[in-house]
């Protein structure tokens, strides 16, 4: 069984408004296993929402359409479903009722094309709208289930809760349940993680693995299927040790975990405190673990020196440094990274420097980005990195990269 989610309406053609039933009906449909293959959207004209019914009634077993069920001139899914579904018309008289207690309620004359919200298919099951005016229906036509709703989301969200999906419940007798989990991974690229697990990704169909590449990192997500959700939930943990095993050294939390409140918990359960020392980054790194709670424990806090001259001041870089190596450099990083750890008396600090953009500086090109290390007393340890792409989105890959390095 698949299902495809229609959504009516020219202003979602234009960009006006996103498409958030769709994606909602989604969700909604993946929890209680019914998988979605397509979205469709169709603008306001009769022949296009026709055509994209006609598409949908050939190619998938449940059709949910949403939008274009009210009372104007361009509300045209009712039209288009009559001729599609083969089906007449006729006034719903619970509806009708429904719709001029409305207008007697607010004290206003109902208009002749208001009648029109009250028109049904014939052989649809009519699911009441507490919200608005238009019923949701329901219709089973040449083996096909169609349900429609109305495009308000508040409208749409209350008879697919209450009505719709308790109804798939019983005529699809759904006995799967859905379980799924967003592994992370930091340090790994995506098509590393993917050559690492391609066996696992194309022959495995429940659970199901789909790689994610984000800023900085990957995730991975894992779905299954079981006729309970302990099934389910069995079946995830299974495949994600086998992941693990092969790639549990990048792994760093699930769901929504994020990578610098890993490093806080690894730098509380090791009892060590971490400072930085930030130019390019601007206050960002630390920003990121002290909006975490619990940051007291382990943060002592940045320095942050933009110009050339702040550096010599605030964080102590030697002149002959800056003269020398410029401040965009291994050595500058280095010296960084040591003196914020006696300045803030941090046992680890990272150090930030290099060219966001969109200018070049020093003679670098943006996107070079020199990271330093000091855990405790050890040497510290520089790396020099290239990041693609805008000036915010360099600043961002520096700071996930600071927090990449605490992890490892
Ligand atoms: P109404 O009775 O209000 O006319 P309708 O069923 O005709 O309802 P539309 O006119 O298509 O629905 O949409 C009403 C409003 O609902 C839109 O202006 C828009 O704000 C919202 N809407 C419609 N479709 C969607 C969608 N796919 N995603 C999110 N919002 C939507
Ligand atoms: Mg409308």
């Amino acid at each position: 069984m698949n299902a495809e989610i229609v959504a009516v309406g020219t202003e979602l053609l234009l960009g006006q408004i996103p498409n958030t039933n769709a994606q909602w009906i989604s969700q909604k449909l993946a929890t209680i296993g019914i998988p979605v293959y397509r979205h469709s959207v169709v603008g306001d004209n009769l022949e296009r929402v026709k055509d994209t019914f006609q598409l949908a009634q050939s190619r998938s077993d449940l059709i949910v359409v949403t939008g274009g069920l009210g009372p104007t001139e361009d509300d045209l899914t009712r039209d288009a479903a009559k001729d599609v579904l083969n089906q007449d018309l006729m006034e719903d008289a619970v509806s009708m009722e429904r719709i001029q207690m409305y207008y007697e309620k607010n004290n206003r004359t109902m208009t002749e094309n208001n009648k029109k919200q009250a028109l049904v298919l014939s052989g649809a099951s009519v699911l009441q709208n507490d919200e608005g005016m238009a019923p949701g229906q329901i219709v089973e036509a040449a083996g096909k289930v169609w349900v429609f709703l109305p495009g308000v989301p508040s409208e749409m969200k209350m008879l697919m809760e209450q009505r719709v999906l308790p109804y798939f419940r019983n005529v699809f007798d759904l006995k799967s349940e859905i379980v799924s989990e967003m592994m992370r991974f930091i340090g790994i690229g995506e098509s590393a993680l993917e050559d690492e697990l391609s066996d696992l990704i194309y022959e495995q169909k429940n659970p199901t693995l789909a790689p994610l590449a984000s800023e900085g990192e990957v995730s991975l997500r894992l779905t299954a299927t079981g006729e309970s959700d302990q099934e389910a939930r069995e079946k995830v943990a299974s495949i994600k040790d086998a992941v693990l095993q092969r790639v549990g050294s990048y792994y760093y939390g699930s769901d929504e975990v994020a990578i610098e409140s890993r490093v806080r918990d690894l730098l509380k359960e090791q009892g060590l405190t971490l400072g930085a020392a930030e130019s390019l980054t601007g206050g960002r790194f630390i920003e990121k673990m002290i909006s975490l709670p619990g940051a007291s424990s382990v943060c002592q806090g940045s320095l942050v020196a933009y110009t050339p001259e702040t550096k010599e001041q605030v964080i102590q870089v030697p002149n002959f440094i800056i003269k020398e190596f410029g401040t965009i450099s291994y050595e500058c990083a280095e010296v960084m990274a040591l003196n914020a750890q006696h300045l803030l008396q941090a046992d680890i600090t990272v150090s930030f420097t290099g060219v966001a953009g969109p200018d070049p500086s020093e003679g670098h090109q943006p996107g070079n980005v020199f990271i330093g290390l000091q855990y405790c007393d050890e040497k510290p340890i520089v790396e020099h990195y290239y990041f693609d792409g805008s000036r915010e989105k360099i600043r961002n890959r520096a700071v996930k990269k600071g927090y990449e390095l605490l992890f490892h």
